[in-house]
């Protein structure tokens, strides 16, 4: 039995498409994204699924990695 190197987080456990979906999804969630009720850009992302702004306290439900208005 060969052995196998274990990579560190999303390693070999993974295919190259899922990798490449995770790179996009943290992409995704760095995006600089703005309120929908003032304009700021202080919007993101403030716990799974929970959105808001810093600036109004505008809160809204979206999915764990993205704002679906
Ligand atoms: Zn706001």
């Amino acid at each position: 039995m060969a052995k196998k190197k274990s990579l560190k987080g999303l390693g070999a456990r993974y295919g190259i498409k899922l990798r490449k979906q995770y790179t996009k999804i943290h992409h995704q969630l760095k995006e600089t994204r703005v309120c929908p009720d003032c304009g700021s850009k202080q919007f993101g992302r403030d716990a799974v699924g929970i959105w808001s702004c810093r600036k109004c306290n505008f809160k809204i439900a979206g999915t764990a990695y993205d704002v679906k208005l």
